[in-house]
């Protein structure tokens, strides 16, 4: 086995895990009732985006040799670190869906019953799936050490989070108002305020 094959196999590993933390919620937001959506059309496309650049183009990379052409050689030191960043980003994942519960969807929408959640990993920082979410297309750069799956990766993701993150803030602060205001001051985008 060359150890290019040990990179796909341990980055497919991991991409599984992840389904498999979000599959439970994606069956649980089904039975909620929706209030208010934002720019349902443009968040379906980002999002569809990101789970081309996310999912299908690194499915075609550990199946194909398709993008041999466009390999990196990164030192292993550095694809490890990629591998243990993922691995640790797991339980933030974990957290923050666990935290965010029915309050969580993957485009931009307040449920019936939506409430502010302030505590676990968003006692510090907004916007911790996206922290996560960055740091999952990074290491999928570093573990791919490839241009074109690391490109495919974070090109979509940097659209999607620059486009949507002021019309999340705008949406929750019209839900919240004041609460959400208060909010914002003690908690950073996607790095802890200190
Ligand atoms: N931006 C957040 C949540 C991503 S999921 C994060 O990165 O962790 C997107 C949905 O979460 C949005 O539709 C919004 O309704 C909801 N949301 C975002 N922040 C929230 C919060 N602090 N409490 C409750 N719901 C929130």
């Amino acid at each position: 086995m060359t150890q290019e094959y040990s990179y796909k196999i341990i980055y497919g590993t991991l991409f599984l895990i992840f389904i498999l933390i979000r599959i439970p919620w994606t069956r649980e937001i089904k039975k909620n009732v929706n209030k208010r959506k934002k720019g349902v059309i443009r968040e379906k496309f980002l999002t569809a985006m990101v789970a081309v650049g996310t999912m299908i183009v690194p499915l075609v990379w550990i199946f194909s040799g398709l993008f041999q052409g466009a390999a990196m050689d990164l030192p292993p030191v550095v694809r490890i670190s990629g591998i243990i960043t993922a691995i640790l980003s797991m339980w933030l994942f974990h957290e923050v869906h666990k935290t965010l519960g029915k309050n969580w969807s993957p485009i931009l929408e307040i449920r019936e019953g939506h409430t502010l959640i302030k505590q676990g990993p968003y006692k510090k920082i907004r916007h911790p799936m996206y922290t996560q979410i960055w740091i999952w297309v990074i290491a999928q750069f570093l573990i791919a050490s490839n241009w074109i799956v690391g490109a495919a990766g974070l090109i979509p993701w940097s659209f999607l989070y620059f486009i949507r993150v002021p019309k999340e803030e705008k949406m929750m602060q019209e839900e919240f108002g004041e609460e959400y205001l208060a909010y914002m001051e003690q908690t950073g985008r996607i790095f802890p305020k200190l």
